[in-house]
């Protein structure tokens, strides 16, 4: 049965491929982005998720063109790291008010639409950081964090209604924000990866859309890693 899926920041990186699998398996698709192309299989909504009007705005044009959002994949996300010491505070809310206060306005505009249908299924981006912690990444972990109680207590108080909320942590990606790493950086992580390596984007959509679908509407409340084994012991 084709559904009605948003996906925010997939213009770009992970939150694209996401949103080409859903598409590729016949849903229709509308993916949030600020200002950069999208594909022409996808419907685009411009939206800074930082800012409540344009998510409700954003809401309302995919209602309007594609009917009401029936799975959200909050994946927008922003990194911005440095040592806890030379960290500012700007530099923490920052992070904080894009991945975390972020994932929790597009998840509160989807619930109304989701409560009156009794299905939605909401799947948070998080990261293999999240639990793991790392080094200069005090900000992004405690946002990448956050999303399990948000997605754990979305699932208590609406998992009678058909509702799931589910927490995918990514290890490290082929993407824009990884490329940014230095060489070396790169050689150590993958050093320290049990597959020995980084995933494509794909390898993290194929996880999304299946939690997404009919067979996994028993699973709420999990955080499945797709990690190569990185964060094994979380
Ligand atoms: P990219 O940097 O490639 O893309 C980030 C996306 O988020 C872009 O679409 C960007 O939009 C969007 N975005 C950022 N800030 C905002 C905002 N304020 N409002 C709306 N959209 C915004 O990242 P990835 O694809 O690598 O990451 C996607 C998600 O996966 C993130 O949440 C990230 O934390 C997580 N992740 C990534 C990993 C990796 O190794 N790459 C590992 C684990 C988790 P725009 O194009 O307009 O900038």
């Amino acid at each position: 049965m084709a559904r009605t899926v948003l996906v925010t920041g997939g213009n770009r990186g992970i939150g694209l491929a996401i949103a080409q699998a859903f598409a590729k398996q016949g849903d229709r698709v509308a993916v949030t982005h600020r200002g950069s192309e999208v594909p022409a299989d996808l419907f685009g909504v411009r939206c800074d998720i930082t800012d409540s009007a344009q998510v409700d705005e954003a809401f309302s044009a995919v209602e309007a063109e594609l009917g009401p959002v029936e799975v959200l994949v909050a994946n927008a996300g922003i990194t911005d790291d440095t040592l806890l010491m030379r960290m500012s505070e700007e530099q923490f809310t920052r992070v904080l008010d894009t991945n975390l206060t972020g994932a929790f306005r597009v998840a509160k505009r989807a619930t109304g639409k989701m409560l009156r249908a009794r299905w939605g299924r909401m799947i948070f981006i998080s990261s293999v950081v999240g639990l793991y912690g790392g080094p200069g990444q005090v900000n992004y972990a405690a946002s990448k964090a956050g999303l399990v109680g948000v997605a754990r207590s979305i699932t208590r108080e609406m998992g009678s209604r058909n509702i799931t909320a589910n927490v995918v942590a990514p290890g490290f990606i082929e993407t824009d924000m990884t490329s940014v790493l230095s060489e070396e950086r790169q050689a150590e992580i993958r050093k320290a990866i049990p597959a020995g390596r980084m995933a494509t984007a794909d390898e993290v959509a194929g996880v999304v859309t299946w939690l997404a679908g009919d067979t996994a509407g028993y699973i709420s409340g999990a955080v499945i890693p797709v990690d190569g084994g990185l964060g094994m012991g979380h």
